[in-house]
């Protein structure tokens, strides 16, 4: 009897968690080391790959697979392409030279087509494994061709013997290894350990509930496991790959989902839908008309601030769409609803601007603005303001403005009903989850200009609601964006000159290279601000980075606002937030170090205003693929198409940066092209949480107007 169908099942019983007690207690929990074979010495390199279990070796997945069916004929060999060959060892010997120092240790190998040479540069042990006569596979591309030679490709030696089926005359698993494991070992170990344990591979899900959901044209698990290491096809790989991707999914959402399930069952909202009289006069003096999008949020939003679970919401937007004012209308819901609120901004310029617009919008409609930063409070920290009766008009509720101070000083604002955090990309899962620990659970929004690709925000954000800005309001300059190499800059700074003459303003932005700026980045931004001011003059130029205190920095973005400085010289600390619509040229050196989703962010600081604009990039890269990277802000200004861009070339963790961890490590799954996993594993884990018989409900949001409906 075949040990496993080779069609892929139509339906499959879905039923429990993977890391539910009774996982714990299956018979793949043992320790690798009580499979015969596996000693103390063996454990110590296996640990090195993670694996300890016998769960662990099963899920360990092959690097590459090695069609030993079919071989290349060594005359067919070539330099270009990678393949495997088989042949029987003639000759075989060690050099050394340099005094013994260096050595290399050569075969020669014969198919019977033609020979070919191996070569393995200073590892003189290699001669102890092969013999002449040894039958060989060999792995790799040619670097010689007259004679034909291959150095340090991968090999193993056939072995006959009862167990040769395992690795010839099939598709073989070739692993990822660590010193002290050879090849063959391993793959004999994991043959046998599936022959003994397959069958106690269940599905993950099953002991949750007895209904039984589909995976859609899916092998079952234990199917799945036996295909990534040994399968029939090399098709196989891919179809049991996502099979298994599918139950680290599965598992995640489920996790997630409860989370939020969890939340919601112990939290009660604050009543803070408002009743539009402040909404309305300050939509009024606005001097512009919300875009449809940010209507259709805000009718988002209030659904929430008046709906039974405190609002736990992700605003996204790109650039320039406009959150400020998404924002300032949720706090008015708020405020008019008795309830104070809290703003928080990643960064303290960012802070103080918030902290002037809101001033200027809502001291006229009686509600107090205050600042609270690590640097400077406009309210002493004893005068909290006063706790208020939710009546017809307390007053004066209190927005207070502030960065991560506001939490770490443990601040504390009585009658919190909303808390606001701009740019959430800054602030790192961890400090949104210490919101929901604090006890009281006001409503939350966070707002993000770093547009996240799907898979990503299902993953990381899962247990948020989303709402998307996707339309900029109108009457926006372009903004065109060029890739230069760094001999163009002369003629970069006369158009830079030009523009200036012209009335505009422009940023000029060196890369930093940490979190915060260093001594170093610091004196070379200096060394070039010097520069640019002497080759300015009698334009001016002001130099702004994090290192200076935070007087200065107020100073010098108020007198670039007021146009008495025309050029920004600043390191990437503008990145976010920062408004000056007649700052219309950017200018960014060493672009090559910046992820694209962060080029984006600062291009994002230009076109605010109707004067078309102009990004500058100046590539000191030398590779081609980098300046290639580069093209695609010359192609798109379209935030989600860069950071899918992005996340395909750096990854989730660079793409993110390194605050924001808490993103879950996948032996199987792929965030750059598992999209349709992950949105099937978010239906099924509602499903096996929801028990047989309710259908899954997609957080969304609710209707009716947004304003007074
Ligand atoms: P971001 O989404 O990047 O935070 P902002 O909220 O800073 O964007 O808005 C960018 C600029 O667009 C601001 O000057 C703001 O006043 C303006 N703005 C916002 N909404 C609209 C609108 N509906 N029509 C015209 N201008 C708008
Ligand atoms: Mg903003």
């Amino acid at each position: 009897m075949a040990a496993f169908p080779l069609k892929p099942q139509r339906t499959v019983c879905i039923v429990r968690p993977m890391m539910s007690p009774e996982a714990r207690t299956s018979p793949l929990a043992v320790p690798i080391t009580s499979l015969w074979g596996v000693g103390a010495e063996r454990s110590v390199p296996l640990a090195r790959l993670e694996i300890h279990t016998v769960e662990d070796l099963l899920l360990h997945r092959p690097r590459r697979y090695e069609d030993r069916r079919h071989f290349r004929a060594i005359a067919e060999l070539t330099r270009d392409e990678a393949a495997t060959a088989r042949g029987t060892i003639v000759v075989q010997g060690l050099k050394r030279f340099r005094g013994g120092r260096k050595s290399v240790f050569e075969f020669v190998l014969d198919d019977g087509t033609a020979r070919l040479h191996c070569r393995w540069w200073n590892l003189p042990f290699m001669e102890k494994y092969f013999a002449v006569g040894n039958e060989v596979f060999v792995f790799g591309k040619l670097v010689e061709t007259k004679p034909r030679m291959m150095d340090h490709p991968e090999t193993e030696v056939i072995e006959g013997g009862k167990e040769s089926f395992i690795h010839v005359n099939r598709i073989a698993p070739v692993y990822p290894l660590t010193e002290g494991l050879p090849q063959r070992w391993l793959r004999g170990l994991v043959w046998r350990t599936l022959a003994r344990f397959e069958t106690h591979i269940t599905e993950p899900q099953a002991g949750r509930g007895t209904r039984c959901a589909p995976y859609p044209s899916l092998p079952s698990r234990a199917n799945a496991v036996r295909m990534i290491h040994f399968p029939e096809e090399l098709t196989d790989v891919e179809i049991a790959r996502r099979r298994l991707a599918l139950d680290e999914f599965v598992e995640l959402q489920i996790q997630i989902q409860l989370r939020r399930r969890n939340f919601e069952a112990k939290s009660r909202a604050l009543p803070c839908g408002g009743d539009n009289r402040l909404m309305k006069p300050f939509l009024k003096q606005l001097g512009f008309r919300l875009t449809g999008a940010q209507t259709r949020v805000l009718r988002e939003i209030r659904a929430d601030m008046g709906g039974a679970h405190p609002m736990r919401r992700l605003l996204q937007g790109d650039v320039g769409s406009g959150k400020t004012v998404v924002a300032a209308c949720t706090a008015l819901m708020a405020l008019e609803s008795g309830y104070n609120v809290a703003l928080m901004a990643p960064t303290e310029i960012l802070a103080e601007q918030h902290f002037r617009n809101f001033q200027e919008w809502f001291e006229p409609l009686g509600a107090k603005v205050e600042l609270q930063t690590g640097s400077r409070k406009t309210a002493s920290d004893t005068t909290k303001p006063a706790a208020l009766p939710v009546t017809r008009h307390p007053s004066p509720v209190t927005l207070v403005v502030g960065t991560q101070a506001l939490f770490v000083s443990g601040f504390d604002l009585p009658h919190l009903g909303l808390v606001v955090i701009d740019e959430q990309h800054k602030f790192g899962v961890a400090q949104r989850e210490q919101l929901v620990r604090k006890g009281t659970y006001p409503h939350l929004l966070v707002m993000t200009a770093t547009p996240i690709p799907r898979t990503l925000g299902l993953t990381l954000y899962g247990d948020l609601d989303v709402s998307v800005i996707d339309e900029l309001p109108a009457g926006r300059g372009r903004v065109r964006t060029f890739v230069r190499s760094a001999d163009r800059l002369p003629k970069v700074w006369e158009f830079i000159r030009k523009k200036i003459a012209a009335g505009r303003q422009a940023y000029v932005i060196y890369p930093r290279v940490e979190e915060q700026d260093t001594a170093n980045d610091i004196k070379a931004v200096t060394r070039e601000f010097e520069n640019i001011q002497r080759a300015l003059a009698p334009f001016r130029a002001a130099l702004l980075h994090g290192r200076l205190r935070s007087a200065e920095k107020e100073n010098v973005m108020a007198a670039f606002r007021a146009s008495q400085i025309q050029v920004l010289v600043a390191t990437a600390l503008i990145e976010v937030g920062v408004d000056v619509p007649n700052a219309t040229v950017m200018l960014i050196e060493n672009a090559e170090r910046f992820g694209l989703a962060q080029l984006h962010q600062l291009r994002g600081r230009i076109g605010r205003g109707a004067h078309e604009s102009q990004c500058i990039l100046i590539s000191g890269a030398k590779t081609e693929a980098a300046r290639e990277r580069l093209r695609v802000l010359e192609e798109t200004t379209d935030g989600f198409r860069i950071a899918e861009a992005d996340l395909k070339l750096r990854g989730p963790g660079e793409m993110l940066g390194q605050r924001q961890s808490g993103l879950p490590r996948f032996r199987f799954g792929n965030l750059m092209q598992d999209l349709d996993l992950i949105g099937q594993a978010r239906n099924l884990a509602g499903q096996i949480l929801d028990g047989p018989g309710k259908k899954n409900e997609d957080y969304t949001c609710g209707t009716g107007g947004f304003l007074g409906s």
